[in-house]
């Protein structure tokens, strides 16, 4: 019987995610945040570890990065994140997660992907490749940014960003022409476990329009939801 380790801090989507793998016959162990998870480690071996990203303290991907050091078998990583978090996927195939579901999610999917993990590992017993691509580099007209080396140029002139916004970019650039929510976007950058200042994301954008110079109006806003970049046109 495989045994699952779950981390979700929502009580219900936790209580959710735990009725459905028990009716799937999985042996479960449920926490609400990354250090008890990791505490249970020495009393506990698991098949498949099902992360939330936005965790209280550590988050879901740190605590994924720690089980790839702290663990020597290959175990299994999904990881639940929030609508449309680009950065998330990119910064979770970097530590090393298996796969990835969107939040909401059909439970018929999740049940899916669970089954998929356990049975990928258990043919090939050794570490799983992340299967998504990663995208190392985003180029949109004369604006190149290095997801890889955190750096972006304008032309040959190299921007000198803060981190968010370096993520808040990032994030536009990926998918250009797509409106994202002021909620999304402080998520984004607050990460999990930190006040909420509506304020920040709005400081962030006018501190990043001043450094695109000419492309500055090419952050756009859209009135009432969030934030896009330019899509083609
Ligand atoms: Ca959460």
């Amino acid at each position: 019987m495989a045994k699952v380790l779950v981390v979700e801090d929502e009580t219900d989507v936790r209580e959710l995610l735990v009725l459905h793998l028990k009716r799937e016959g999985y042996q479960v162990n449920a926490f609400e945040d990354a250090e008890s998870a990791l505490g249970s480690l020495s009393t506990h071996t698991y098949d498949l570890a099902i992360l939330d990203w936005m965790l209280p303290q550590m988050s879901g991907l740190d605590l994924c990065k720690t089980l790839r050091i702290k663990l020597s078998h290959a175990l299994p990583i999904l990881i639940l994140t929030a609508r449309a978090d680009t950065m998330d996927k990119v910064l979770g195939l970097e530590i090393g997660a298996d796969d990835y579901l969107t939040k909401p999610f059909e439970v018929r999917e999740f049940v899916a992907r669970v089954r998929a993990l356990l049975r990928r590992s258990a043919k090939s017993g050794e570490a799983l490749a992340p299967k998504a691509e990663i995208k190392s580099e985003i180029k949109i007209d004369s604006l190149r940014l290095s997801l890889a080396s955190k750096k972006i140029w304008n032309d040959q002139e190299e921007l000198s960003l803060t981190p968010n916004e370096f993520k808040l970019l990032a994030t536009l650039m990926d998918q250009p022409g797509v409106t994202f929510e002021r909620t999304q976007l402080i998520e984004l950058i607050q990460g999990p476990g930190v006040a909420v200042v509506d304020r920040t994301i709005d400081t962030t954008v006018l501190g990043l329009r001043k450094k695109l110079g000419d492309k500055a109006e090419w952050v756009e806003t859209v009135r009432g939801f969030g934030y896009r970049f330019r899509g083609q046109e």
